[in-house]
Parts: structure tokens; sequence; C-alpha cells
């Protein structure tokens, strides 16, 4: 599969692995929004996190949290967890990642805009609300 993380996660193409075991891989991000900026991949493919299942999620979250307790102790002050799934949440490379960023300030900008999906109408709250408790029936 022509995918960067299979390669980088199969030792295709190098990259600074910070952890490595056999399920997951952490690794330094080439364009970094803060030094220290990690990816934390599965080695499988999955496109988005919708797909992977829960083993494998428990798996990758955990390595997450080593990441950011890492991250912490070696300086930050704060750490972002974001996780972007298909191009109109702004994914980029279709392998499913999660980005650990250390922040080193005391406010960082935020990555979205508060208040930009208000409701109109509480009734228009709620059904938003009612769509998703639907969609989690199995
Ligand atoms: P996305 O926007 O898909 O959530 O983020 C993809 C991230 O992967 C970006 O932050 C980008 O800098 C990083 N990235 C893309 N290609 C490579 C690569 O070949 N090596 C590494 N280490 N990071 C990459
Ligand atoms: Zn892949």
């Amino acid at each position: 599969m022509n995918c960067v993380f299979c390669k980088i996660a199969q030792g295709q193409i190098p990259a600074v692995a910070v952890y490595e075991d056999a399920e997951v891989m952490a690794f330094l991000d080439v364009n970094p929004i803060e030094k220290g900026h990690v990816l934390v991949v599965p080695r499988q493919h999955y496109e988005v996190i919708m797909d992977a299942p829960e083993a494998v999620l428990q798996q990758v979250t955990c390595v997450v949290r080593k990441v950011a307790c890492a991250l912490m102790k070696s300086g930050a002050t704060g750490v972002n967890v974001q996780q972007n799934n298909y191009p109109a949440a702004g994914q980029v490379v279709p392998h499913l990642h999660f980005h650990v960023i250390p922040r080193y300030g005391q406010d960082a900008p935020r990555s979205w805009a508060s208040g930009a999906g208000r409701y109109a109408f509480d009734a228009e709250r709620d059904l938003y609300a009612q769509r998703i408790k639907e969609g989690m029936k199995p």
C-alpha cells in the first residue's frame, strides 16, 4: 500500500522513533507545531478512528498517554492530543494517527473557534443530541 505511515511503521522510510512495540509506533512529526510534536500510529493500516477495533485503540491511546507523560516530564507545561478523520476534518495522511503536541507557554492558541457552532434554538441543540444518541445504537 502506498501509505507513508505504513512505510514508516515497516521501516521502509526513516522516522525519528520515540517508542515502538509490536502494534504501535510513536515518532516525531516531520513538520512540528512545537518542538517534540509526536505522532502515534498503529502499525496496521486503518484510515480513520472509526475503522479501528477497540483493542487497537486501547493500545494506541495507552501510548498516547505514555508520550504525554514523557513530554510533561521533559518540560512541557501542557499537552494537546489531536486526531483528524477525513479531509473534511483536516486529515492529510490517511492512516490513523494521534498528534501529541507539547506546549511550553501558558496559553497556546486554540485550534478551533469556540462558539462557532452555536445553536439557534434549544430544539436544534436537542435534535443534534438526539441524532448522536440514535447513531450510537448498535
Ligand atoms: P494530519 O493533518 O493528517 O492529521 O497530519 C499529518 C501529519 O503527518 C502532519 O503533521 C505532517 O507534518 C506529518 N507527516 C507527513 N508526512 C510525514 C513523514 O513522512 N514523516 C513524518 N515524521 N511526519 C509526516
Ligand atoms: Zn497506512
